[in-house]
């Protein structure tokens, strides 16, 4: 694909549902992020995992988008259609011995100690050849001993040992799916990324792609992982848990809520303006040093109505209060 600019970030939604304000976190911040040192701005839809794609989901995505002003550079990329790279990633990565094929099942696996992402830490039993020829297999890249460190432009240094913490990840299902960790890196080089700005949940997934991007000589992209918002129960909001969607006809307060989100200071009178006038002031402000630091925040979108209520006078609140006051 084309020559890399100087910077080129990008917003890689799953199509599982329209857009909510957690991607809308993810979408801005990246967006920001690319747009403030003049570089490009890039979509992918990760439709990898076609059975959990939502159909129309894209669309909407990408249609919530423009009603938002995020307005990106070169086409949309789908992974739905890269079968043929991740296979070619995926030969080059088997006849160097650098992966192999597995048929533990779920159930095999259960008593294994968890990873960070809650996956079993694989134990290797098929490394020396499977242990159930004839069932489909699943290809595992071996992590032996490596150690990934990296600088994440808003946690500061993140380490981890692959052996002890991830073990042997899956790279392609057994139901013959390309894994995310294997696609996310033949894109992200595909579509030149130089940087990666996206939820704190996958965090722990970026020492993986860091290793796969040096087993496949691919160049290593900036990271930085911006907090994720969550709800009252602490889980994410998601479009899968049925997050609400945004209201694309009124996109200024849900930018300006994910703009204080990210730790940016919009001034109260610019949540009224255009979504672009929004953008342009976030543009010209946006500090990734205010990112908050932490892995989640509490965030509720849209406000709670007593909360709504405090923040922005209601002409009926105005005249209890008036009456009140008599
Ligand atoms: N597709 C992933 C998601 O929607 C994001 C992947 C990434 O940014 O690397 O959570
Ligand atoms: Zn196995």
């Amino acid at each position: 694909m084309a020559s890399a600019p100087l910077a080129r970030g990008r917003f890689a939604p799953s199509p599982t549902g329209p857009l909510h304000f957690g991607s809308l976190v993810a979408a801005l911040g990246s967006f920001l992020d690319a747009r403030r040192c003049g570089g490009e701005w890039w979509v992918r839809i990760e439709d990898v995992d076609a059975p959990r794609a939502r159909s129309g989901a894209a669309d909407a995505i990408l249609r919530a988008l423009e009603r938002f002003q995020l307005h990106w550079d070169g086409p949309v990329l789908y992974q739905s259609r890269r079968t043929d790279a991740y296979r070619a990633a995926l030969a080059r990565l088997l006849s160097a011995g650098l992966a192999y094929p597995c048929t533990c099942s779920r159930r095999e696996l259960a008593a294994c100690p968890r990873g960070g992402d809650g996956a079993p830490i694989y134990p290797g039993h098929c490394r020396a050849g499977v242990g159930h020829p004839g069932r489909p297999a699943a290809v595992r890249l071996r992590v032996d001993g490596a150690a990934v460190a990296f600088r994440d432009a808003v946690r500061g240094e993140f380490r981890q040992c692959l052996t002890g913490e991830v073990g042997d990840f899956v790279i392609r299902r057994a139901d013959g799916l390309f894994a995310y960790q294997l696609a996310v890196v033949v894109d992200d080089a595909a579509q030149g990324i130089t940087r990666v700005v996206r939820g704190a949940d996958l965090l722990d997934s970026t020492p993986r792609q860091i290793h796969l991007q040096r087993l496949l000589g691919l160049p290593e992209p900036a990271y930085a992982h911006l907090p994720v918002a969550v709800d009252q129960s602490g889980h994410k909001l998601s479009k899968q848990a049925g997050a609400a969607p945004l209201d694309a006809d009124d996109p200024a307060p849900a930018l300006w809520a994910a703009l204080r989100f990210l730790g940016q200071n919009p001034p109260a009178d610019l949540r009224r303006e255009s979504p672009a006038t929004l953008l342009a002031w976030a543009r010209d402000h946006w500090r990734l040093a205010s990112v908050p630091t932490a892995p989640c925040r509490f965030w509720e979108y849209p406000p709670a109505p007593a909360d709504f209520a405090n923040r922005i006078e209601s002409p009926r609140r105005t005249v209890d209060k008036a009456k009140t006051l008599d």
